[in-house]
């Protein structure tokens, strides 16, 4: 039976559940905070169930058009001796599918995909949810009010309505901060190759992108800062510079100078419980598990196919459907949100003794050995991929 679903956030999670809804006969109403859409972002890397999920949709050539070279990924010391040298083409062949894009590449792929682009409003927010029956009414900013089935919170990291109405969900702080984005400058490295430094309390991968285009990403560890996120991320990337090579110097200073770089700091949100009384958190809003993952965008894909699926079972019972949703995900979480904080201490060691441990192992492990673990991480069980596979 048709039914009305709101989702707020209009970000990858709550497209593709926008569009798995919709393809499902509801009507769907997305909104989000953004004036317009605006396919913005850093690198990602659509992994494993994320990259099988989209295909199975019909979206395998618009992935592969968007998708960017990605040939291998090195890991090497400040002074740009390799620890390790991995292939993505072995990689996607031994292993799980993965595919490196942009994440607006990716974004602008699910929105070419919605069939009713009329549904999605703009410049508008949740301001109120009241429970009424079995609807929830929805009040925004721009003083509109929506009944609905169900309110699909799908809001990104620091989603507001989540602060609001799920109460027992936190933050929990990394104390890593992150830098991203992109310059036009000749550069030395092979277009392709991602060459990822690893330093105490720092991951600074470069990937160029073509011959006189670099992107740039880095995770640096700060304990107890307060502020701007932007002026501290700026501040100790700056701080780093010198420890370099030459040709990353040059790189780091005419990127920093650029201010054209997105920065955050990372936080992994853990919320008991994904349900609220005619609610329900979808992608980053319940469960990110940091960028450090490597799993953020195949996570909000996989939630989003998972609460379509039992939706689908149980379109009368949304109370049912988000129940089952919850109990499928939250084990889920839990594997991949241990694996980013076993990430964080690996690749970005917290002093010298660290650094040699990661370079022993990394530099002494076969690369199928190394696959293998990659497999694992991104990987999961038959059970929970067949579930919403069918
Ligand atoms: C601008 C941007 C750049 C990013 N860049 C990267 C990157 O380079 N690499 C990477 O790995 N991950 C990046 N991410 C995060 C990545 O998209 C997510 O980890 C992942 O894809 C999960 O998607 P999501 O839909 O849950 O969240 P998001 O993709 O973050 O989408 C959330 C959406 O909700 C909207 N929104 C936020 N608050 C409200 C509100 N109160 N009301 C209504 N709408 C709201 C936002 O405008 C956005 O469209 C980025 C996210 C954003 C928003």
């Amino acid at each position: 039976m048709k039914k009305r679903i709101i989702i707020s956030g209009g970000g990858i999670a709550g497209l593709t559940a926008a569009m798995l809804l919709q393809r499902m006969g509801h009507e769907v109403t997305v909104i989000d905070r953004a004036l317009e859409f605006t396919p913005a972002g850093f690198l990602l890397s659509l992994k494993s169930f994320g990259v099988t999920i989209l295909e199975q949709l019909g979206l395998a050539p618009a992935l592969q058009d968007a998708s960017i070279p990605a040939e291998c990924m090195d890991f090497v010391d400040a002074a740009g001796s390799l620890i390790s040298h991995n292939s993505y083409q072995e990689l996607a062949e031994n292993t799980t599918p993965s595919i490196l894009l942009t994440r607006g590449g990716l974004h602008q792929v699910l929105y070419d995909s919605i069939k009713k682009q009329d549904n999605l409003v703009f410049g508008t927010t949740v301001e109120q949810v009241q429970r009424e029956g079995s609807l929830v009414r929805v009040i925004l900013s721009n003083h509109q009010a929506l009944e609905a089935d169900l309110l699909i919170v799908a809001e990104g990291l620091r989603s507001a309505t989540r602060g609001t109405y799920f109460k027992n969900s936190y933050l929990e702080d990394f104390n890593v901060f992150y830098v991203g984005g992109r310059i036009k400058k000749a550069h030395s490295y092979q277009v392709g190759s991602f060459n990822t430094i690893i330093t105490v309390d720092s991951m600074l991968s470069i990937y160029p992108i073509s011959r006189e285009e670099v992107a740039i990403q880095c995770y640096v560890r700060c304990m107890d800062e307060e502020g701007d996120y932007r002026s501290i991320s700026r501040r100790l990337l700056q701080e780093k510079v010198n420890g370099y090579q030459p040709e990353v110097q040059h790189l780091l200073a005419e990127f920093l100078q650029s201010d054209r770089f997105y920065a955050d700091k990372m936080g992994m949100v853990r919320a008991p419980s994904l349900v609220n009384d005619g609610m329900v958190l979808l992608g980053d809003a319940g469960y990110c598990p940091t960028a450090l993952s490597g799993m953020g965008a195949s996570l909000s894909i996989y939630g989003a196919k998972a609460l379509a699926h039992f939706i689908g079972q149980s379109p009368d019972n949304m109370a049912l459907a988000c129940q089952q949703y919850d109990a499928l995900m939250q084990p889920i979480v839990e594997k991949f949100q241990g694996n980013a904080r076993s990430n964080a201490a690996s690749f970005l060691p917290k002093d010298e003794a660290s650094l040699g441990e990661f370079k022993s192992a990394f530099s002494s492990t076969s690369e199928s050995v190394l696959q293998k673990r990659l497999a694992n991480q991104t990987g999961l069980t038959e059970d929970q991929l067949q579930v919403i596979l069918h």
